[in-house]
């Protein structure tokens, strides 16, 4: 018969349809507002992202505080998806909702710089170690403006991406390997465009292939994360970065280091963590506390080559540059998160519930002998249901097994436990509780029950 991650089909089938009817049960109210879809939208969803989770229809949520969802059928979901990384300090942070409080009432958008954003640019300096700073409103933005100056100042076309990697609806990231080929990313809604032109592509982890691919001197700028998490979780083999960092030096390639997901690290992120020196350095998400705003970063060498550039240029727009982005709002809860809520204090709590709760996923994932196991970026955990550790984006494919992460996630709803769609991330914030973990673990290790007997 069919085994997928290690389980029979048949067992997954029955499993998602027994927790279906019980997720129905326990939502008369959001099956009325949101099971038909909701008018309005086109396909009933405001954000075409909301039909992919896992459950029969979206949850309508009443409220959100600390790491508990609450939703209008009065269940509360302890929060481990925390908005996919937005809200990864937890909802509505105490120093976060005083500063859109206190800013409220002085005007949110103008064009123009606010006290608070003199205080960010010395914080950004400080805490990330890059110079020279530039505000966008999210990661996707972010990225695309760090390659435009990485392009700007090398004077070449082509970039490079990690097989497996996402960074936002960056176009021309939307490259995937297949057979040991670079194609477009399956899937792309109305692109005709060739993407492999002007962007290379090569397994994480294959220092080999990325030698042969900078060779030629002709790739302006290596974007990537420090650890894949877009792809299950793939760690960076030892002196895996070193590495990277020393290959790109030699082929005047730029280093873009996008820390959107792996800012769970620690304070700094994992650049500061483990001491990268990126060219380009990127952070969105909830580097505002839940409100969009995202910070790209250069390093002196880019900034000065960058101003030759621009004095040596047409003048003429940019090409880079949103108009709401920059504004006191952002500027007043990034100055809050930088200040009050990134501390050293909240990570040693996430680093230790994180700890706790990736070994208890483990622990039960040994107890029923499940083919599966749990990987870490400091608060950041996922559990990955084939063997481990993955390698590369290839592997990473070859691990997911949708039907069955997608009984599973709907499993841990029912038994009040929310984590992230798509895959089986989890993240543990500075109000995320002791307790709260131990039900996820609980949660967990029922399932696995369930699945293994
Ligand atoms: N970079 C990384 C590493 C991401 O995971 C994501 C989103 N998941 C982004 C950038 C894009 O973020 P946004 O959708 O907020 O633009």
């Amino acid at each position: 018969s069919n085994i997928i991650g290690g389980i029979d089909a048949k067992r997954i089938a029955e499993l998602q349809a027994e927790e279906a009817e019980i997720f129905r049960k326990a939502r008369p109210k959001s099956q009325a507002r949101t099971g038909n879809g909701i008018a309005g939208y086109f396909d009933g969803v405001p954000m075409h992202w909301m039909t992919d989770w896992p459950t029969p229809f979206p949850i309508l949520v009443e409220s959100a505080r600390r790491a508990t969802i609450t939703d209008v059928d009065g269940n509360q979901l302890d929060d481990f998806c925390l908005g996919d990384t937005g809200s990864m300090f937890g909802h509505s942070p105490a120093p976060v909702a005083r500063a859109i409080h206190k800013q409220a009432g002085r005007g949110l958008t103008y064009m123009l710089p606010s006290e608070d954003a003199l205080a960010v640019g010395t914080l950004l300096q400080e805490l990330f170690g890059l110079p020279y700073w530039q505000i966008a409103t999210t990661a996707t933005d972010a990225n695309r403006f760090a390659l435009r100056v990485a392009r700007a100042v090398t004077g070449r076309d082509k970039i490079l991406v990690f097989n497996g990697a996402y960074h936002g609806s960056v176009d021309e990231t939307m490259v995937r390997m297949k057979d040991g080929k670079p194609i477009n990313r399956p899937g792309l809604a109305g692109e005709f465009r060739d993407l492999t032109q002007r962007t290379k592509i090569v397994e994480f982890n294959d220092l080999t292939a990325l030698e042969a691919a900078l060779k030629a001197k002709d790739v302006a700028c290596v974007i990537t994360e420090p650890v894949l998490t877009n792809s299950c979780m793939v760690l960076p083999e030892p002196g895996f970065h070193e590495a990277l960092r020393r290959l790109t030096r030699e082929a005047g390639t730029l280093l873009l280091i996008d820390e959107t997901h792996t800012i769970s690290t620690g304070r700094g992120g994992y650049t500061k963590t483990h001491g990268l020196d990126p060219d380009l350095f990127v952070l969105g998400k909830p580097v505002a506390g839940g409100i969009p705003a995202s910070v790209w970063g250069m390093s002196e060498d880019v900034a000065s080559r960058y101003a030759a550039y621009n004095r040596s240029k047409e003048p003429g727009y940019s090409g880079m540059g949103t108009t709401l982005s920059a504004n006191p709002l952002q500027f007043a809860t990034m100055r809050a998160t930088l200040e009050e809520v990134m501390t050293a204090e909240n990570y040693a709590h996430m680093e230790r519930l994180a700890g706790k709760l990736a070994a208890g996923l483990a622990a039960a994932i040994k107890r029923h002998r499940l083919p599966w196991h749990v990987m870490r970026v400091g608060a950041r955990i996922e559990f990955i249901c084939a063997p481990g550790p993955l390698g590369n984006g290839a592997e990473a494919e070859g691990a997911h097994a949708p039907e069955l992460e997608a009984a599973v996630h709907v499993a841990l709803v029912n038994r009040g436990v929310l984590i992230a769609p798509f895959h089986n991330m989890m993240l543990v914030s500075p109000v995320t509780t002791a307790a709260q973990v131990k039900r996820l673990i609980a949660a967990f290790t029922d399932v696995a029950a369930k699945l293994a007997a």
